[in-house]
C-alpha cells in the first residue's frame, strides 16, 4: 500500500515532531519556509508493504489578506489530490478559533481528515476520554486520534489507521 498524507494544523501544535517520531530521523526540520510550494515532501515512512509520503500543505489558515484568499484556495486544492488529511490540534490548549476555521475549509474537501489530538501527555487521564468523546460528537472526523507525538503514545496506532485508510 502506498499513499499521500497531507500534515495540516497551527503552528506548534506539533507536526514536525510527529514526523520526527515516525520517521526516527530529523527530516521535517529540513526546510521550514512556510507558504511557498504546495504538498512539499517533508519523509517517508517505508517498510516492507507500505510507503506513507508525509506533506506539508501550508495555507489553509485564516487568510489576512487578498493573497491569502489565493493560498487558502490552493491550499483546498493540494488537500484535493492527497489519500487523506492529518489535522493536528493541541490536546492542552483546545479547539480555538484558528482551528475552527480551518475545520469549516476541510468539510469543501472530499478527502477524508482524521482529527490527531496531539500533547496528550499534557492532559490529566481522566479528562483525555470526556475529551476525545466530545471532539468525536461534536465534529464529523473519520478518525479522532490522541496521541503524543513527543513520547510516542499511540503513535503505532495513528499509522496503522494511516496504512488502512489508504
Ligand atoms: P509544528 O510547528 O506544528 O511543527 O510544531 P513542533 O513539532 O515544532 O512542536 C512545537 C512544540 O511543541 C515543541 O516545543 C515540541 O517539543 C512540543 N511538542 C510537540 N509534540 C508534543 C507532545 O506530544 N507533548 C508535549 N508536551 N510537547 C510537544
Ligand atoms: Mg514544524
Amino acid at each position: 500500500k502506498s499513499g499521500f498524507v497531507a500534515l495540516i494544523g497551527r503552528p506548534n501544535v506539533g507536526k514536525s515532531t510527529l514526523l520526527n517520531y515516525v520517521l526516527g530521523q530529523k527530516v521535517a526540520i529540513m526546510s521550514d519556509k512556510p507558504q511557498t510550494t504546495r504538498n512539499k515532501i517533508r519523509g517517508v515512512y517505508t517498510t516492507d508493504t507500505e510507503q506513507v509520503i508525509f506533506l506539508d500543505t501550508p495555507g489553509i489558515h485564516k487568510p489576512k489578506s487578498r493573497l491569502g484568499d489565493w493560498m487558502v484556495k490552493t491550499a483546498r486544492e493540494a488537500l484535493e489530490e492527497v489519500d487523506l488529511v492529518l489535522f493536528l490540534v493541541d490536546a492542552d490548549e483546545g479547539i480555538g478559533a484558528g482551528d475552527r476555521y480551518i475545520i469549516k475549509r476541510l468539510k469543501e474537501v472530499r478527502t477524508p481528515v482524521f482529527l490527531v489530538v496531539n500533547k496528550i501527555d499534557r492532559v490529566h487521564p481522566d479528562a483525555l476520554l470526556p475529551l476525545i468523546d466530545t471532539y468525536r460528537k461534536e465534529f464529523s472526523f473519520k478518525e479522532v486520534v490522541p496521541i503524543s507525538a513527543l513520547h510516542g503514545n499511540n503513535t503505532s496506532t495513528l499509522l496503522q489507521l494511516i496504512v488502512e485508510e489508504l
